[in-house]
């Protein structure tokens, strides 16, 4: 019996919330009594497998051979790596989304998404989880032998054990039936999913020329940029940007609405934030009885007053 843990990097760097899941999957690992096995399917440094250790991993198997996002053949290896495990873990990111459901249907076990909390209790496995567009939070059971969870990012938090873990690599010639052809990358220089601070704007910024002092502030603050949909459907910002119930759902430790009215739509992609500030010239804005701090003023004399004052701090 083992927990076997899914990793992902970018650009040859593990993701913060491979960290965070790993520190939840060794942690659930402790209340089931045994060891987390952690799977690379990217190409990542010895140095880089061997962080996992830290986090409480004791073996990372490093497969070479499968193509980035042929989920087909992701899931047909952990499959096969999956014999001794009761629980699997996975980040609720995009990735999992394609491989968990179709390692759910292989190893007939129940797959539970967006949890927020370790398991309740072991037997049978009892989790908590976000449902409805995080409105609500459901209390779930597995009541067959294998589980896999998909933890919601930002959700658990990092547990450095000190650890160290060994290696084994592994090389397959598992493919899919569809093939990527090409992939574009989103443009910020944070992830969003995984952002602790996001500046966000919406179409009270008038028009895309108006976003200089966005980036500024997020710049100054080391914070990831976002949108409301109005905003990346008229184009004047990328669609990885659009966050919500139909476009990214965040969950940072600040978020900074700015020009946003607080649309329930645009809420539910946001409200696991955990503070919220909404600048808005409308007092009656939704936004204000959501968000825990609110400045009733004008984006355009508020924001360039925000930079000035960090940058005074700075200096
Ligand atoms: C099925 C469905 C799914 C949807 N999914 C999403 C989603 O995922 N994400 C999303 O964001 N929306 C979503 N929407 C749209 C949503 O309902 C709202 O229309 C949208 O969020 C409004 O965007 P906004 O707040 O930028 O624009 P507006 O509603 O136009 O609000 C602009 C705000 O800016 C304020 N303002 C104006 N000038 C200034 C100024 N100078 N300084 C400060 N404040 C100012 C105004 O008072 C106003 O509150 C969805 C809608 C539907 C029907």
């Amino acid at each position: 019996m083992s927990i076997l843990v899914y990793t992902e990097s970018w650009d040859g760097k593990f993701r913060k919330s491979t960290f965070e899941t790993v520190s939840y999957a060794s942690e659930t690992a402790k209340l089931l009594g045994t060891d987390v096995v952690a799977v690379s399917l990217e190409k990542v440094s010895e140095e880089e497998l061997n962080k996992l250790g830290n986090y409480g991993v004791t073996k990372v198997v490093s497969c070479s051979g499968i193509d980035k996002g042929d989920s087909q053949a992701a899931a047909a290896v952990i499959a096969n790596l999956s014999a001794d495990a009761t629980v699997l873990v996975f980040s609720n990111t995009y990735t999992a989304k394609m491989i968990a459901p179709r390692l759910s249907v292989k190893l007939k076990a129940g797959t539970i998404s967006n949890v927020i909390a370790l398991p309740e209790s072991t037997s049978p496995l009892k989790v908590r989880r976000k449902a409805f567009s995080s409105k609500a939070i459901e209390t779930t059971i597995v009541t067959i032998e294998k589980a896999i969870l998909s933890i919601a990012p930002n959700s658990y938090g990092l547990i450095e054990t000190g650890g160290t873990c060994s290696i084994e690599s592994l090389d397959s010639s598992e493919k899919g039936t569809i093939t990527i052809e090409g992939q574009e990358t989103a443009s910020g220089k944070i992830s969003l999913s995984e952002a602790e601070i996001i500046v966000s704007a919406g179409r009270g910024l008038k028009g895309p020329e108006n976003w200089g002092m966005i980036e500024e502030l997020a710049e100054l603050l080391g914070a990831a940029t976002a949108c409301s949909k109005p905003v990346a459907d008229i184009g004047w910002r990328p669609h990885g940007e659009h966050v919500g119930q139909t476009g990214k759902a965040v969950a940072p430790d600040l978020y900074i609405a700015i020009g946003i009215s607080g649309a329930i739509q645009h809420l539910a992609g946001v409200n696991s934030s955990k503070v919220m500030v909404a600048i808005n010239t409308d007092p009656e804005a939704p936004f204000f009885k959501a968000a825990d701090y609110g400045i009733v003023g004008d984006a355009f004399e508020v924001v360039p007053k925000m930079i000035e004052e960090i940058k005074k701090l700075n200096s």
